[in-house]
């Protein structure tokens, strides 16, 4: 049998010279031009047929197996982040004001090393390898929709059409050798609102005259916290949080308006449900009861990223064969969010995390951090357990 883990040792420099070179020159999503060119270069050097702009800077790549069988997709984000990078590091952004603070630079990094670990086997492979290298998954960056979006406005999942996935995401939550594979809801679905609440301005020493915007909000802010303590059940799980707050411009002014924005996240549509209703008659409820107009607006981010049973008990298998000295979580779920969430609502699908921090180094700062690094042993993990794991699916189905 194949040892993946030793092919993908063997490729470790490779892999890691791919990753270092991302990480100097980031682009933010819809801009991967120059990291979808290498992606694209590497791919037809292997061979494989590439099709360029399928969701904008989005590269797909189709390697067909010695024999027939399902076309399996295999995922990979390739967007950087707006933040000025202070890790310090030798292979630091080269690109001011951006950086790849979520690993996403290894996600592609990792993608071309299972590309030329399952070209090697494609005699082996009884279906299709449909590898997905996505842009924008981090927002809509001035788009209409998201990266994945993009991609399957663009048939990402068609021609051939797609009937399995698998994506992964580099954990810094978590030290390297964890591995996170579980079945059902892993990440939230999102939501972001904004609330308008309208008063009536005046002087802060005649609040009688006014309506004050400023009172009603924090009374919803309070009463908002009630939703997940007495509307949702212990046993489920829902997060509203109200992030900013923007109202008044001097001390002896009542302002005419107050505005809130923040997320809703849940793992289940009838939780969400019950989530966003109650949220509509709170804020208007005690709006209104203070005299106040409100203007509400709830937007879905993403909906639950939801892992299918065969698929994940697959992985894990592959993992405890592959990996067997890991850390094997099959409970782990996050309240984050990802676009790939879309792509599994169309597509069974497993998504995994690969545990990449290395508190001993100080490679432990979470996703999104200035100082956002961790250990690249975590990259050969990745790339062996979803090569094997593609070759194992494509053989059982
Ligand atoms: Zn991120
Ligand atoms: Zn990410």
């Amino acid at each position: 049998m194949t040892d993946f883990l030793t092919q993908a040792k063997e490729l470790f420099p490779y892999t890691q010279s791919l990753r270092r070179d991302f990480h100097r020159h980031p682009e933010l999503g819809f801009r991967e031009i120059r990291t979808g060119g290498i992606v694209a270069r590497e791919l037809e050097l292997l061979g494989i047929e590439v099709t360029k702009g399928v969701g904008k800077t989005g590269v797909v790549g189709l390697l067909e197996g010695g024999k027939p069988g399902p076309t399996l997709l295999l995922r990979f984000d390739m967007d950087a982040l707006p933040i000025m990078e202070e890790t310090g590091a030798e292979y630091a952004s080269q690109n001011n004001g951006v950086m790849h603070a979520c690993g996403h630079d290894g996600h592609t990094a990792i993608g071309l090393t299972v590309a030329k670990i399952l070209h090697a086997h494609r005699d082996q492979l009884a279906g299709t390898i449909k590898f997905c290298f996505q842009p924008s998954e981090e927002g809509n960056n001035g788009e209409d929709v998201g990266g994945a979006e993009m991609m399957m406005r663009d048939g990402v999942l068609d021609g051939p059409k797609v009937d399995m996935s698998i994506s992964l995401h580099l954990w810094n939550e978590k030290p390297l050798g964890w591995l996170g594979v579980k079945n059902g809801p892993i990440m939230a679905g999102a939501e972001i609102f904004t609330v308008r609440i309208l008063g009536k301005g005046g002087h802060g020493a005649i609040p009688d005259v006014a309506v004050d915007p400023i009172v009603a909000a924090a009374n919803i802010v309070n009463a908002l916290q009630t939703i997940v303590a007495r509307n949702v059940s212990p046993l489920d799980t829902a997060v509203v949080s109200v992030t900013n707050i923007h109202g008044g411009t001097a001390f002896n002014v009542i302002p005419q308006e107050v505005r809130l924005e923040g997320t809703i996240r849940t793992f289940d549509n009838v939780v969400r449900q019950r989530v966003v209703e109650r949220f509509e008659q709170i804020v208007r409820g005690i709006g209104e009861g203070m005299g106040c107009q409100v203007v509400v607006n709830i937007e879905r981010i993403t909906p639950a990223l939801v892992n299918n049973e065969s698929i994940t008990s697959q992985v894990q298998e592959t993992a405890r064969r592959v990996l067997s000295e890991s850390n094997l979580d099959s409970s782990y779920q996050t309240m984050t969010a990802e676009d790939m969430a879309f792509i599994q609502e169309k597509v069974p699908g497993c998504y995994f995390f690969v545990g990449s921090n290395d508190k001993a180094r100080h490679l432990d700062y979470g996703h999104h951090h200035p100082k956002f690094d961790f250990n690249e042993e975590a990259l050969l993990r990745g790339s062996a357990l979803m090569a094997a794991a593609a070759v194992d699916l494509l053989n059982e189905k």
